[in-house]
């Protein structure tokens, strides 16, 4: 590394899984004075607040970690949480991010002015800084169903990501509201031990099975000190996910026909009532909500102690829930897996880029950013897992990675000083989201159905196209793409006659 380059201050809100990796790289890439503000008291993001029986990562573990960092402790291919809340946790600590966290604050404003970011934490800390990372995670915010009544229900109520662990489930009448990848997991854990659980669904899903496997002793030695092998193993877990269910969401014909009659085949085997497995078939593409996938939520389905209510909610009651047709369901505990505001992103916080525009004016009309990660307007601001992120059941951690990669070569950009700022342009934006736009008709998300994939106008804020074009395209940033001057915003007292004239 060369010695003029300009060494950049950088925040890092969020030490979740992309907030440890942008810590990491950004050491790699020779920048010291790097601050993560987190505002819990670990590392871990998701992974740390989703602790719910059950709760497990359905994308293959091996798959799900950081390329350079391979586990071979795992013990079975799909992780459970808490293993992957210590694997995060054991690279935060091997790569010393963890001592370079400020736990229990969080950043309540962000402001840009004067070339700088502005910051001040909720502990009334204040940061200047070059750079900020924001790295807050997309599923973050659990989404609360508008339901009249939810307020007078006397038992005990909570949502998935914020489990009451006090709260014990043995022998008890719950209910669950959802039938998402989050419900699957929990239905199949509770279901063992509840006295009696009643499933609200409203939309069935279209579930996959992917069997579950234990890694043994001799499994885990082979890969002890195998970066190499651990690699082959992730790479081919992965090239089987890119080209089965990525490509059958994304216009592949052959593999949506694949993916389409073995969901259904695992439906028509798994279900032997064909009642129940008339209320389990979704009228929807097999795709156009994320796929789920499990190989015991059928089983638990049919559990004699669970009940589906395929009746729509008309009221929650201080004893439970009110169906349409009048009949009250008499709970102990309310479980709602209703999912999550994808669209929050980094807030509550009050973000405002260059010349205070804030970032509800900037997404008014649309969630929108550039690539994924910038938005116009805000200079030397990246956004990790931004809009358009999501590939179809892939590895988050895989796309973050490429997205950190992007953000280092923009960065390299200003330290050589060929980017003043590191801005992208609106219409870059709005050629970007024209290319995404013209991939989205051929993908299964634009079906009809309703998911969290969608934003207001029902457009979906996914990957529209193949892993090897998102590689591609955040390759190489093109800075005919990125403002080449920083526009500069005179005082009045600043402007010359002829300025102040026009
Ligand atoms: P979700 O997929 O958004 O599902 C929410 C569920 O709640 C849906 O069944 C929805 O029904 C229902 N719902 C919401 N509001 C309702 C209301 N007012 N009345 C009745 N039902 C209502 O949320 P999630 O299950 O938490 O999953 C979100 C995402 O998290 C997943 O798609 C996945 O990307 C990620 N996740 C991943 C894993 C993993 O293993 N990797 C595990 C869990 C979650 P409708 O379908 O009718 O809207």
């Amino acid at each position: 590394m060369t010695n003029n380059r300009r060494n950049p201050s950088v925040a890092v809100i969020g030490a979740g899984m992309t907030g440890i990796l942008m810590a990491i790289r950004l050491r790699e890439a020779g920048i010291s004075d790097i601050t993560i503000l987190e505002k819990a008291d670990r590392v871990g993001g998701t992974w740390r607040e989703n602790t719910y029986p059950g709760v497990a990562c359905d994308v293959p573990a091996h798959m799900y970690t950081y390329s350079f960092r391979g586990n071979p402790e795992w013990s079975h291919r799909f992780a459970h949480g808490d293993e992957i809340q210590a694997y995060m946790e054991q690279v935060a600590g091997e790569y010393g991010v963890t001592g370079q966290v400020r736990f229990n604050e969080s950043l309540d404003r962000c402001h840009y002015r004067d070339g700088k970011w502005h910051l001040v934490t909720s502990k009334g800390n204040t940061l200047v800084v070059d750079f900020v990372v924001a790295a807050t995670g997309i599923l973050h915010h659990p989404a609360y169903p508008d339901i009249p009544g939810l307020e007078t229900y006397r038992g005990e109520m909570f949502h998935t990501a914020r489990w009451n662990h006090d709260v014990g489930l043995a022998g008890k009448r719950v209910g669950i509201i959802g039938t998402g990848s989050t419900a699957t997991q929990v239905i199949a854990e509770i279901s063992k031990s509840v006295g009696h659980l009643t499933v609200f669904q409203r939309t069935p899903q279209w579930v996959c099975s992917v069997p579950d496997r234990t890694y043994s002793e001799a499994d885990k030695a082979r890969l002890r000190g195998n970066q190499k092998l651990m690699g082959k193993l992730s790479e081919r877990y992965a090239f089987f996910f890119r080209h089965v269910f990525t490509a059958a969401v994304t216009g592949n014909r052959l593999a949506h026909a694949y993916v389409n009659w073995t969901t259904r085949r695992n439906l028509r085997k798994s279900v032997r009532d064909p009642a129940l497995r008339a209320k389990l078939t979704p009228d929807y593409k097999v795709g156009c909500k994320r796929l789920v996938f499990s190989s015991t939520f059928y089983q638990a389905m049919q559990r004699e102690n669970v009940y589906l209510e395929t009746t729509g909610i008309q009221r929650v009651s201080e004893r439970g829930v009110v169906t349409t047709d009048g009949t009250e369901h008499e709970l102990d505990v309310l479980i709602l897996a209703t999912g999550f505001k994808p669209f929050n992103f980094m807030r509550p916080m009050d973000l405002s880029g260059r010349d205070g525009l804030s970032i509800d004016a900037a997404w008014a009309d649309k969630v929108q950013a550039y690539r994924s990660v910038c938005i116009p307007g805000f200079p030397n601001f990246f956004l990790m897992l931004g809009p358009n992120t999501p590939i179809g059941n892939y590895s988050v951690i895989a796309m973050s990675e490429v997205q950190a990669n992007y953000v280092l070569k923009l960065i390299d950009h200003w330290r050589q000083g060929r980017l003043a700022t590191v801005e992208a342009t609106g219409e870059a934006r709005a050629r970007f989201n024209a290319y995404l736009r013209a991939g989205m008709g051929k993908t299964v998300w634009v079906g009809g159905c309703q998911s969290w994939y969608l934003d207001q106008d029902g457009d979906p804020a996914m990957w529209p196209y193949s892993w090897e074009q998102w590689v591609k395209e955040l390759e190489e940033p093109e800075l005919d793409d990125f403002l080449q001057e920083a526009p500069v915003r005179k005082s009045p007292a600043e402007l010359e006659p002829a300025e102040k004239a026009a």
